[in-house]
């Protein structure tokens, strides 16, 4: 908002030489030619990443077993360790934070832990927009806890079909309901819910509350001081960059440090006695304690590196970044694409979106394979979004623009005519 911009190469070149960060994308592996818009479904490599983890296989190689003790037991601690690098992008303490398994593990954790229906408070608020595994997690839950899905669980409605309002949520929150899970940015319309006001809402009905972070950790600040939400999960291979299938992560709000964890494991016990293999669990009295088994170690170095080039840049001015980037974007979109069909999904406002344009076009689906062709990578989401990522970390204004001049032959030259209409897997 209140941004301001022009037409042209020239422009977008003046806007890469007053940018901070655009000596950072050298710290990342970038493919000669190619423009990289889909940083919001996996992230690129980088130096960091990949120095972290040759690191860690050649102290493997070298200390076999010791490896734990090494460096003052730094790989035994390696989810505190990486914890204290990450604390500063949702503005957490470090005990509240553990780096493990996947989102779709940790909703599970998550849940088994926090949702303890009882017949008057058993319901589950979720959004019909959210990523499937969040909702298969949470239904598999409730199945567990031997109640009906059709029962408890409350599905809020979009009323656009890309957005849902913060007020229909607030409508449902009833003293009935008993948790709520919801996405911190939508992943297809880039919507950021409020989460300071949607947390305080359910805190006064006594619902706890957990966000999921897929779309927004490391591209949008969290203060969870503030917003003080009960838990969190996240991934770490998009906006995070920490490679496919990175190990992911979880925040347990201090004030539930007391509650048992709902899954237990091995490394969920104190550091002192773990190794006492003793068959009664002694629940670590911090976030800790909702680990489960052995670290991952290949998953998390890359992780562990590339989180450095976070906290050397700042979270906050990567936000910065991100949102003139992709006003930018937008800027292009309605000056120079509107007249070929295309349009802008994700709200405008910048408290409102996350690190994407959500870019419409009846024809998205066959655009986005003349994209590729045209070496762009964006991502496809059904019916006609095409998703475009112009990540602060390493996408520049200038691939920006030449982007929305492909965007513009694609259409005006009918160059996406020449495509079929059937679907190919993953874009
Ligand atoms: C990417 C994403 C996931 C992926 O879950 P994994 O278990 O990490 O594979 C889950 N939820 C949301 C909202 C996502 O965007």
């Amino acid at each position: 908002m209140g941004y301001e911009f022009k037409d042209g190469l020239e422009f977008a070149k003046q806007l890469d030489k007053l940018d901070k960060l655009h000596h950072v994308r050298e710290y990342f592996y970038l493919n000669e030619g190619e423009i990289y818009m889909d940083g919001n479904s996996l992230g690129l490599s980088s130096k960091e990443a990949e120095k972290a983890l040759l690191n860690v296989f050649n102290v493997w190689r070298k200390e076999a077993i010791k490896i734990w003790g090494v460096e003052n037991g730094r790989y035994f601690n390696f989810s505190k360790n990486i914890s204290e690098k990450l604390k500063n992008l949702i503005n957490a303490d470090v005990d509240e934070i553990i780096i493990m398994g996947s989102i779709t593990t940790n909703i599970h954790q998550a849940l088994a832990t926090f949702y303890k229906p009882i017949k008057e408070k058993c319901k589950i608020i979720v959004d019909e927009l959210n990523f499937p595994t969040d909702i298969y997690a949470t239904k598999s839950i409730i199945e567990l806890k031997g109640y009906k899905v059709e029962d408890v669980l409350i599905e809020i409605k979009s009323r656009d079909g890309r957005t849902i309002s913060e007020e229909d949520i607030i409508s449902k929150m009833d003293d009935d309901v008993a948790l709520i899970l919801l996405p911190s940015v939508l992943y297809r319309s880039a919507q950021l819910l409020d989460m300071e006001l949607l947390t305080r809402e359910a805190h006064k009905h006594g619902i706890i509350i957990g966000w999921d972070l897929a779309h927004s950790i490391g591209s949008v600040p969290h203060d969870f001081k503030k917003i003080d939400p009960d838990f969190a999960v996240w991934c770490s291979y998009k906006y995070l960059n920490a490679g496919p299938g990175a190990t992911a992560g979880m925040y347990i709000n201090r004030k539930h440090f007391n509650k048992s964890a709902g899954l237990k494991g091995w490394f969920g016990n104190k550091d002192e006695s773990q190794f006492l293999l003793s068959h009664d669990f002694d629940q670590d009295k911090d976030a800790n304690g909702w680990l489960l088994g052995t670290h991952n170690m290949f998953s998390m170095a890359p992780l562990d590196g590339v989180l450095n080039i976070f906290n050397e840049v700042g979270i906050e001015n990567i936000r910065a970044k991100s949102l003139h980037i992709t006003a930018y974007l937008m800027y292009l979109i309605d000056n120079k694409l509107s007249k070929y069909g295309y349009s802008i999904g994700n709200p405008r406002e910048d408290h409102r979106r996350g690190g994407h344009i959500c870019l419409e076009h009846d024809e998205a689906y066959r655009i986005s394979l003349a994209l590729r062709d045209n070496k762009v990578i964006p991502d496809y989401r059904e019916p006609n979004v095409i998703r475009l990522a112009p990540v602060a970390l390493y996408v520049s204004y200038e691939e920006t623009y030449h982007l929305v001049e492909i965007l513009e032959k694609i259409v005006r030259d009918k160059e996406f005519e020449k495509y079929s209409l059937k679907r190919v897997t993953v874009l």
